[in-house]
């Protein structure tokens, strides 16, 4: 599916914990801030796991995620993003509850986007070196039912009728790391502002230069596709509609 003239107006980037967007699907927003659309960056926990040094323990958690929501909130400014939510559910032990998924529905109602960006909640095995963080696959899985069926269905959560909150019907959902990609989006233009954005988390990259690992992955992902830089996606198309900016 060609994919290259798709400019949503708005859109939400639902992610686990800060850093998250950036490691995948920041270069995407990039280009769509680039062309006008407003993005909602929605982070669920604020990482206060995030950290193995010895000398630190439960009381350090929450200078710890101050730490990473300004570290989240600087790389949102280097990809123009202006609005950041920080949701404060548990790091490391999130679960994708009635309450997460009703919070993600009242954000989606609220800001209406025409596209949300989410992980893969039926990622668990990536190679034969990494097991996907279970904290990712909550956060994809809540942020997806809260997509379909939860934010368009009137009588689901009426609680959030009470709030004011009308349902809102996503025309497209964008899922990154599925095995079953359809959808090779063009970063080359925005590969370095995605690398910038990446280095904001200090935090969790110390000495580290992600550089070459996000210039590799991204050239990976395009290289069957006649890009020099991708991010690949799996895309659900909800809606009937014809998509406002085509
Ligand atoms: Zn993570």
């Amino acid at each position: 599916m060609s994919d290259k003239e798709f400019f949503p107006k708005r859109a939400l980037s639902i992610h686990a914990h800060p850093d998250d967007q950036e490691f995948t699907v920041a270069g995407t927003l990039a280009r769509w801030v680039q062309a006008g659309c407003e993005v909602v960056s929605i982070i669920v926990t604020s990482g206060e796991a995030g950290s193995n040094d010895p000398s630190r323990d439960a009381g350090a958690k929450p200078d710890l995620a101050r730490l990473r929501e300004a570290e989240q909130s600087s790389a949102n400014a280097t990809l123009g993003i202006r609005d950041t939510v920080f949701l404060h559910y548990p790091d490391g032990e999130l679960e994708p509850t009635m309450n997460l998924r009703r919070d993600l529905t009242r954000l989606i109602r609220q800001h209406k986007p025409e596209a949300v960006v989410i992980g893969d909640p039926q990622g668990v095995f990536y190679g034969n070196g990494y097991i996907n963080h279970p904290d990712h696959r909550a956060a994809a899985q809540a942020a997806l039912y809260a997509v379909f069926p939860s934010s368009e269905t009137r009588l689901i959560f009426t609680d959030l009728l009470r709030e004011g909150v009308e349902p809102h019907k996503v025309k497209r959902l964008y899922v990154h790391g599925s095995e079953k990609s359809d959808t090779w989006i063009d970063i080359t233009s925005m590969i370095g502002v995605k690398i910038s954005a990446l280095k904001k988390h200090v935090s969790q990259l110390g000495d580290w230069d992600p550089e070459i690992m996000i210039r590799k992955w991204a050239a990976e992902e395009g290289k069957d596709h006649g890009l020099e830089y991708a991010e690949a996606y799996k895309v659900m198309l909800l809606s009937e509609e014809k998509d406002s900016s085509e």
